[in-house]
């Protein structure tokens, strides 16, 4: 099912989560037992993020440094395939821009289209470093609108090349939108007329950056209606956790902590801080539940601990 459909189908908010594969070469195993303990919680979906090749420097015994290029975590849609194969699931594999050429993403939608895996998520990925040559006959999508067109002409039956006998996919596409603004955009208004024209390419919905300022959200949202967006918004939200992502989550993510919160957690010993990261997730999906949003994405990465404590109370109350 589409993601627009489950959205449509929905008597109440309903939670999805969001998780990363594992590192090259580990075990499938903690994964998906972190999905089988959310099934009780009935996800609508669940996102797998995606990873592009990054450069690591290794000193050498003669203090040389080697240049290693590793993508750290493959998997995307193998993970999104056995989730959907074991649980029943849909899945949502990310796909990116950077680091893959527009010939592997169509490779990449051709896969997902014989797997029946019809949601995908289109984002650009970030400039780490290492930007992989191309070979002369490839092409590469710059901006995430450039690969929902790419997206779009396939669900169109228009693949790279002219070819025969082609069917037509029909993917659902979500792509990334950010309430305090993307970190390269000169405004929150430049960014959100960006942010129209992944729409305009055949967008069907927007998943929000975390974001811990539930005003920023509706307001947010606000912007996107007045500008003529009006494809499904789902906010989503972090869960603090530890002391040190006052520091990790705004340099990671570019987002901001609000002062409250931050007061919060410094006053507080370290083994409280999720007890405080835990009720101000509850009072953000409360608000964004009365506010009307059909969806609350979670990004919970590598533990499902927290966010059932976030929303088991919420269901019951539901
Ligand atoms: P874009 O929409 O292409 O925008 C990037 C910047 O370019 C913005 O500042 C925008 O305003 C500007 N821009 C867009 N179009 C134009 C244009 N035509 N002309 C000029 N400027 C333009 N990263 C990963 O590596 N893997 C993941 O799995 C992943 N999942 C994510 C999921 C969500 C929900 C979110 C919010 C982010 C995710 N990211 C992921 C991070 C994302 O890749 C980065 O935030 C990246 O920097 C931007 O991606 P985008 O798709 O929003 O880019």
């Amino acid at each position: 099912m589409k993601i627009t459909e489950l959205l449509d189908n929905a008597t109440e908010t309903q939670f999805s989560f969001e998780i990363i594969p594992p590192k090259r070469g580990g075990s499938v195993k903690a994964i998906l037992d972190i999905v089988e303990s959310l099934v009780e919680l009935d996800p609508p979906y669940i996102d797998v993020t995606s990873h592009s090749a990054q450069v690591y420097y290794e000193e050498q015994p003669d203090g040389s440094w080697k240049r290693h290029i590793k993508r750290k975590r493959p998997g995307t849609l193998g993970m999104c395939a056995a989730i959907r194969g074991r649980f029943g699931i849909e899945t949502v594999p990310h796909l990116l821009c950077y680091g893959f050429s527009r010939e592997e993403s169509e490779d990449a939608l051709i896969e997902l289209n014989y797997l029946g895996i019809q949601n995908v998520m289109a984002l650009r990925g970030d400039d780490n470093g290492y930007r992989k040559p191309l070979l002369s006959d490839r092409t590469r999508n710059e901006y995430a609108s450039d690969l929902v067109r790419q997206i779009s002409e396939m669900n169109a039956g228009h693949y790279l090349e002219d070819l025969m006998d082609t069917v037509a996919t029909d993917f659902c596409v979500g792509v990334a939108g950010y309430p305090e603004r993307h970190f390269e955009a000169p405004n929150l208004t430049w960014d959100i007329l960006n942010l129209k024209r992944k729409v305009d390419a055949g967008a069907a919905y927007i998943t929000t950056q975390m974001c811990f300022d539930t005003e920023k959200i509706v307001e947010f949202e606000k912007k996107c209606r007045e500008v003529g967006i009006t494809v499904p918004i789902i906010p989503g939200l972090k869960i603090f956790t530890r002391k040190s992502q006052l520091q990790t989550l705004p340099r990671n993510f570019h987002v901001q902590i609000p002062e409250s919160l931050a007061a919060e957690v410094e006053s507080a010993k370290d083994e409280h801080v999720f007890d405080i990261g835990i009720a101000w997730a509850r009072r953000q999906c409360e608000d964004l539940i009365s506010a009307g949003f059909p969806n609350i994405h979670f990004y919970i990465l590598m533990t499902s601990r927290y966010v059932k404590e976030v929303v088991i109370p919420l269901r019951k109350l539901a």
